[in-house]
C-alpha cells in the first residue's frame, strides 16, 4: 500500500506507541484519525501534530473504546471528516489485573469490534488488497505471564482472532489485509501501571519480578513499533502475519506450520 493520502483511525492515539504511529504515519503522507478515551493528552498531541503536519492532516476523536456506540460513532466521525478509511489500527489497551473484566473489554472485545465496524468500512471498496487492519498484541499473547495472567489471555485472543478474520477476509476477497503486531516491553506509560495496586491487585508483590523481566529483556523505543506497523502496512503480501518485536532480534514473524486445511473459495 503506498500510504500518501491514505486515511488512517489509530485508537489510544494520544500518547505511547498509539502516538508513535500517528507520527509515523503522518510523516508517510497520511491523514490521521486520533481516537482516545484521553481528551486532554490526546488534544494535546494533535497539536503537536497540528504544528508539524498543518492543522488538516489530523483529527482528535473522543472515545471509550469499550463502549460500542462511541466506537461506532468514532469510526463514523473519522469517516466523514476524511471522505474515507484505508488503516484501521485497534491498538488501546490496559494492564489491570484487579478490574480484569475491563482488561478483556478494552484489548479483546473492543479489538474484535474495531476490526468487525473496520471490515464493514473497509471490505470491497478498495480494489487490489487496499484496505488494512493492524491489531496490536503482545509477545505476551505468545508465551505466558505469570502475573498477568488476564492480559496475557486477551493478547492470546487477538492473535487467534487476527489470524481467522484475515483468513476469512481472505476467502471472501474483501480486499483487507489483517495483522497483529506484538512487541516485547515499550518505554511507555502503560510501565507505570505495574507499580498501583488498582491495576495489578493479587499480583502487586510480584512487580520487582516483572522489573526483573524488563531488564533482562530490555525495553524497546516506540519508534521501533511504528517502523513495524509501515512495514506491515507497505508489503501488501502480508495477510494474517503476526510480527515480533524484540530487543535482541528486532522486527521478525512468528513462523507457524502451515495449516491442513484451506478454503475452498
Ligand atoms: P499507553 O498506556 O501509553 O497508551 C494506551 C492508550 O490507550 C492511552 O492513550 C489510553 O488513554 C488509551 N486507552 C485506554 N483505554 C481506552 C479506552 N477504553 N478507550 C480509548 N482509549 C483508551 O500504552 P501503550 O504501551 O502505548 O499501549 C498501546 C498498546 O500496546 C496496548 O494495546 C498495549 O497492550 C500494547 N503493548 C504495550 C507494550 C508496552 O510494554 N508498552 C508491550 C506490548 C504491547
Amino acid at each position: 500500500m503506498h500510504l500518501k493520502d491514505k486515511v488512517a483511525l489509530i485508537t489510544g492515539a494520544a500518547q505511547g506507541i498509539g502516538r508513535a504511529f500517528a507520527q509515523a504515519l503522518l510523516e508517510k503522507g497520511c491523514k490521521v484519525a486520533l481516537v482516545d478515551l484521553n481528551v486532554e493528552v490526546g488534544e494535546a498531541s494533535k497539536s503537536a501534530f497540528d504544528k508539524e503536519f498543518g492543522t488538516q492532516r489530523s483529527i482528535f476523536i473522543a472515545c471509550d473504546v469499550s463502549n460500542e456506540e462511541n466506537l461506532k460513532d468514532a469510526f463514523k466521525k473519522a469517516d466523514q471528516h476524511f471522505g474515507k478509511l484505508d488503516i484501521v489500527v485497534n491498538n488501546a489497551g490496559v494492564n489491570n489485573e484487579k478490574n480484569w473484566e475491563i482488561t478483556v473489554q478494552i484489548n479483546l472485545i473492543s479489538v474484535i469490534r474495531g476490526t468487525y465496524i473496520g471490515l464493514e468500512y473497509m471490505k470491497n471498496k478498495n480494489k487490489c488488497s487496499e484496505g488494512a487492519i493492524v491489531n496490536v498484541a503482545s509477545l505476551a499473547g505468545l508465551i505466558p505471564a505469570a502475573f498477568q495472567p488476564v492480559y496475557c489471555a486477551s493478547k492470546h485472543g487477538v492473535i487467534g482472532f487476527t489470524r481467522s478474520i484475515a483468513m476469512f477476509s481472505a476467502a471472501e476477497n474483501y480486499g483487507v489485509r489483517i495483522n497483529a503486531i506484538c512487541p516485547g516491553f515499550v518505554n511507555t506509560p502503560i510501565l507505570q501501571s505495574i507499580e498501583k495496586e488498582e491495576n495489578m491487585g493479587l499480583y502487586s508483590s510480584h512487580k520487582q519480578d516483572i522489573k526483573d523481566m524488563m531488564e533482562f529483556y530490555g525495553v524497546l523505543d516506540p519508534s521501533l513499533i511504528a517502523e513495524g506497523l509501515i512495514k506491515i502496512l507497505e508489503d501488501d503480501t502480508l495477510n494474517g502475519e503476526i510480527m515480533k518485536i524484540t530487543t535482541n532480534q528486532g522486527i521478525h514473524f512468528q513462523e507457524y506450520s502451515p495449516l491442513p486445511f484451506q478454503s475452498r473459495k
